[in-house]
């Protein structure tokens, strides 16, 4: 059998904000066969992550290109690899077969043809199939390891979490509320403040967009100072935060999403205050945590069980709605994880 493949392929470059024109939306005939031996798959994709790391794979150039397998650049009119769902529709790997439902690395498109080796996990139907792309997908393990394993709270701890409203920043808020801290997030509009305070429990929150200057506003929320930062926006906001630690404060780096359009001024935190208040700043990625991915998701699966955890999602309907989905994350349009539903599981 023989299907006609949409899929997402760059057009352009992005030079700065991405706009829908970086993309084309194309279509290829895929036949659902494969030759016995390559331990390939093929996977019908219900959802598809839509992450701003992507914007970096998606350049010219960005010295995150040669710096891990994961951020790799992308050549013009190649697919966009993505994070996705679905279901396997062809199988000569032995691992899976038809009917399986899966989760991993596929692409921007209605099916992929996985290569042996790719990350990809079964999955069930316990929960919706959505969650897999976010709160039980990258975006949650980002959450869950930066927060336990980067910041290593204790209760009482003050936490500062930034584009708080987003995929990994609304995580990282509750699992910082249920850890016994106290939490104060920031997000780009008053309905993103109102929706950390009243429905998820922060603490405090505030618009940075309302705010003439990161440091006070920091000091009026943290009179006493920072004990974690989890920041997801670098720029002037980490400079701010790192003014305002405590001696012995945790920052983990998840993404500088302010410096992904700009070419302008990096954050340039003053590093006396990172010496002698003895600041650990710890870059990391998700990946490198695979080792507690069990623990992150039997604990995240036993908070959703008893609803301990608010699942934030903002899904777009159909392939096309792809490019306006991905530029949206950098207009703040978003409200949780972004992602694209693309067929039906
Ligand atoms: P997200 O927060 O769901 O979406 C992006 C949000 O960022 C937007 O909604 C917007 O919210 C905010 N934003 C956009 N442009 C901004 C700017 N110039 N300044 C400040 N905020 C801006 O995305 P996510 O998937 O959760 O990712 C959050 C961060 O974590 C990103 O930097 C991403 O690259 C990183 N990340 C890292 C890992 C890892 O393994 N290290 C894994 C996943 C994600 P507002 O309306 O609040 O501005």
């Amino acid at each position: 059998m023989e299907v006609d493949n949409k899929f997402v392929a760059l057009k352009e470059y992005v030079h700065g904000q991405p706009s829908e024109s970086n993309f084309e939306v194309k279509t290829a005939p895929l036949a659902l066969t494969l030759k016995k031996g390559s331990n390939q798959i093929i996977v019908k994709n219900f959802y598809v992550s839509i992450d701003p790391y992507q914007i970096n794979r998606i350049k010219a150039y960005s010295s995150s290109h040669k710096a891990s397998g994961f951020s790799t650049q992308i050549g013009l009119g190649e697919r966009v690899d993505a994070f996705g769902v679905g279901s396997v529709v062809a199988s000569v790997n032995e691992e899976f077969k038809e009917g399986d439902l899966v989760a991993g690395l596929l692409n921007w498109e209605e099916y992929t043809v996985v290569q042996p080796r790719t990350i990809l996990n079964k999955i069930t139907d316990e929960f919706a199939l959505s969650y897999h792309v976010g709160v039980l997908g990258p975006s949650g393990l980002a959450a869950y390891a930066g927060f336990y394993e980067v910041c290593k709270p204790k209760n009482g701890n003050t936490v500062f979490v930034s584009a708080a409203s987003g995929s990994v920043g609304n995580l990282v808020g509750q699992f910082a509320k249920l850890s016994g801290c106290y939490v104060v997030g920031c997000a780009g509009n008053k309905n993103k403040v109102d929706l950390l305070k009243e429905k998820l429990g922060f603490d405090e929150a505030f618009n940075y967009k309302e705010e003439p200057d990161f440091k006070l506003a920091l000091k009026r929320y943290f009179p006493d100072g920072i004990d974690i930062y989890f920041d997801n926006v670098g720029g002037e906001m980490l400079e701010a935060a790192i003014v305002n630690m405590k001696p012995f404060g945790r920052v983990a780096l998840c993404g500088v999403i302010s410096e992904y359009t700009s070419a302008g001024p990096r954050a340039a935190p003053n590093m006396l205050d990172v010496i002698y208040k003895r600041i650990n700043i710890k870059g990391f990625l998700a990946y490198d945590y695979l080792h507690i991915y069990n623990e992150f998701i039997s604990t995240t699966q036993d908070h959703l069980r008893h609803d301990r955890l608010q699942v934030l999602e903002d899904i777009s309907q159909g392939i096309e709605s792809v490019p306006t989905a991905f530029s949206g994350l950098f207009r703040g349009d978003n409200v949780g994880k972004k992602s694209v539903k693309i067929g039906n599981g």
